[in-house]
């Protein structure tokens, strides 16, 4: 998976970026469990984490 900070090809399941060291996981809201970036659902608890993208996203004003 590429860093989203400097574009470095890590493999995927890396935690860090192995060139610059950014996070390479995001935690479930839910269980508060760390997730490599890229995942549809939590890992630990099977709750969809995209999901909640979309909801946050329908909240804001839509960019016309
Ligand atoms: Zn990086
Ligand atoms: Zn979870």
């Amino acid at each position: 998976m590429k860093c989203p900070k400097c574009g470095e090809d890590n493999v995927f399941g890396a935690l860090n970026c192995v060139k610059c060291g950014t996070k390479l996981t995001t935690s479930c809201p839910y269980c508060g469990y760390e997730n490599v970036l890229g995942v549809l659902a939590c890992q630990n608890c099977g709750r969809f984490l995209r999901k909640i993208k979309e909801e946050l996203k329908s909240g804001e004003a839509p960019k016309a």
